[in-house]
């Protein structure tokens, strides 16, 4: 050291003291692979975690019973990991610009950062507290943590969105591997006085989910709960991927999607997990699964994709014609449907699955939202919002391209014609019926050969609790009547 760096060391680790970042925390509740904190970290100074309960600046889309229970459990374990690095996590309640003003005010933090969110009224509400932050002086800043690609760096030739997987897919593809991801900061200096902080339990997040008990089974909300999933899906089932993605009955999935939406793991981190994985596999078939597992991964990029370039899909269709299409309103039929009480096992499964876990399988989603819109011929946007509700996983690019898709109004959907039989689905994908015997006590001890369609059973003898409904519709009359409602589009 010359002379007098020594001082200049000093005051310049002063200043670095002295200067303050706020890292705000949205969808993004982890440490690892999280820019917008590294980038804090890399300003030097203090880092401020802060999460604003905002649910009105969410645009008519608050967070349902399902999403609330799995934030309360997320933001508590993002404390726990931060204080375990002599952090803490600040808790306010919205509305957001004001919160995030009286944590500048007190802690003198000359910088907001945080991780982009795509949605039109998250977009909104972040260009709104960008802009004023700006004028107050105080450096704000987004970064990317949540895809792979952002929605405007895929165009096609003509520089437009894509509408279509396929080409959106490729198109992913031809953009190189995406960048790895970054490790979570080594050190994270705290300010020198934490500003005031709600307690998590202040925020009354958990509402009347009568079904807490099944939630707490199944799931780890947080970081590492997101990381053990993870390295127990490559472990035990990345290799049958592609065999077992379709039978809800075997735990073939990552079961990630929640862990995702709340951005307890980012998407590059699990790209880069499962090629890491296929490369160590001896098995032939390896990467040919995870090729399988990170197509699926790239439907979630282009859900934000379609979200961010069309985002009146969220109550609105796609393809315009299906402005006037003729759904019906039966109250009745709805509520069996939401209590998973329609006569067809492989609906109701998913829907009591639904129920008890907050998450079904990607192929009961299908079945289940087809029964809607098509045999019952109920709005998608009706489905939409009871999905919205009750998901742990609930995503708004996610949720609306699922039922646009089913309901074949939108990006890539099924055509319209194509309904699905839902006897017919229930023998394919749960040949045994042990989906519906795990989900519908009344069809337990079933007769495997009636168990997806109990009403061709004969009587007792089938084993079925005379308690569950006989079918509220007869799919062939339903099914002309959903194609004579489409017709009517022409
Ligand atoms: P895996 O098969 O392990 O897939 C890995 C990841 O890829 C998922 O976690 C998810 O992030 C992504 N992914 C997989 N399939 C799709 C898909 N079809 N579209 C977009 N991304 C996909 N997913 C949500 O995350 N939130 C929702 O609100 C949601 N609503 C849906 C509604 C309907 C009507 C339908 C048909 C699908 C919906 N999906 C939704 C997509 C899909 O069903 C779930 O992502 C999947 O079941 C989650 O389970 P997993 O993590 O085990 O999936």
């Amino acid at each position: 050291m010359e002379p007098g760096e020594e001082g200049q060391t000093r005051s310049r680790g002063r200043r670095e003291r002295e200067r303050t970042t706020i890292v705000w925390f949205r969808q993004d509740l982890r440490l690892q692979d999280h820019p917008a904190l590294i980038a804090a970290v890399g300003r030097g100074g203090a880092v401020v975690p802060v999460y604003v309960w905002a649910p009105e600046e969410e645009g008519g889309w608050p967070p349902g019973a399902g999403s609330r229970w799995w934030l309360r459990r997320s933001l508590s374990s993002l404390d726990r990991d931060l204080r375990a690095r002599g952090m803490r996590l600040i808790v306010r309640s919205g509305p957001s610009l004001v919160a995030l003003r009286e944590i500048v005010a007190a802690t003198r933090a000359d910088a907001v950062l945080w991780s982009r969110r795509y949605e039109p009224a998250a977009l909104a509400r972040d260009a709104k507290v960008k802009r004023a932050l700006l004028g107050d002086g105080i450096l704000a800043e987004s970064f990317n943590s949540s895809l792979l690609f952002e929605p405007w760096m895929v165009l096609n030739r003509a520089g437009r969105p894509f509408q279509v997987f396929t080409p959106f897919y490729r198109s992913c593809l031809a953009q190189g591997p995406p960048a790895p991801p970054a490790r979570a900061p080594q050190r994270l200096l705290p300010p020198q006085r934490w500003p005031d902080s709600l307690d998590v339990d202040d925020l009354r997040l958990e509402m009347d989910v009568d079904s807490a008990a099944g939630l707490k089974d199944a799931w780890t909300p947080g970081e590492a709960g997101a990381e053990r999933a993870l390295r127990r899906f490559l472990t035990e089932s990345l290799i049958g991927y592609p065999g077992r993605r379709d039978r809800p009955g075997e735990p073939g999935t990552s079961r990630l999607s929640a862990h995702l939406h709340f951005g307890e793991i980012g998407p590059r981190q699990i790209w880069e997990a499962v090629e890491a994985r296929a490369a160590a596999m001896t098995d032939p078939g390896a990467y040919r699964a995870a090729e399988a597992y990170l197509r699926q991964l790239v439907w979630r990029e282009f859900a934000n994709h379609i979200l961010f370039h069309f985002p009146h899909t969220i109550d609105r269709p796609l393809r315009e014609e299906f402005a006037r299409f003729p759904w019906r309103r039966n109250a009745r039929e709805l509520r069996a449907w939401q209590a998973g009480r329609t006569g067809f096992p492989i609906v109701d499964a998913g829907m009591r699955e639904l129920r008890r876990t907050g998450w079904m399988h990607n192929r009961t989603r299908m079945i289940a939202a087809s029964f809607l819109v098509k045999d019952l011929l109920a709005s998608w946007t009706v489905g939409a919002r009871w999905f919205w509700d009750s998901l742990v996983d609930a995503d708004l690019a996610n949720n609306t391209l699922g039922w646009q898709w089913t309901a074949g109004c939108g990006a890539d959907a099924a055509p319209y014609f194509r309904v699905f039989n839902p006897v017919i689905q229930g023998k394919k994908f749960d040949p045994r019926g042990d989906y519906v015997r795990a989900n519908l006590p009344e069809l337990h001890d079933a007769d495997a050969q009636w168990i997806h369609a109990p009403w061709e059973g004969p009587g007792s003898a089938s084993r079925i609790d005379p308690g569950y409904p006989p079918p509220i519709v007869d799919h062939a009359i339903s099914r002309a009547r959903a194609l004579a409602a489409h017709a009517s589009l022409r």
